[in-house]
């Protein structure tokens, strides 16, 4: 098990403080991995379009005490930024 101190999502620093709109400006995806039971998801940029329309100032360092595995209700997820359209 990791150390219960810390949180249990993992998220890098600057990711975490980018607010959402400008990751959709970016064209930005967002990959998601459940460390309890390895489940794997991926948010293109429409998804987070969808999710978080209206939401200009909303970060994932907010979202992600939310978020849990959809598969196992875990909190225990990782979350990192990927690029929808590579070039
Ligand atoms: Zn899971």
């Amino acid at each position: 098990m990791p150390e219960p101190s810390r949180t249990p999502w993992l998220i890098e620093a600057q990711f975490a403080a980018t607010p959402i709109a400008r990751l959709i400006e970016e064209n930005a995806a967002v990959g998601l991995v459940c460390h309890a039971c390895r489940h794997k998801a991926r948010w293109p940029t429409a998804e987070l379009r969808r999710r978080f329309a209206g939401k200009p100032k909303l970060t994932f360092a907010q979202v992600a005490p939310r978020l849990r595995c959809r598969d196992c209700r875990s909190e225990w997820v990782q979350i990192t930024r990927e690029v929808d359209r590579p070039p």
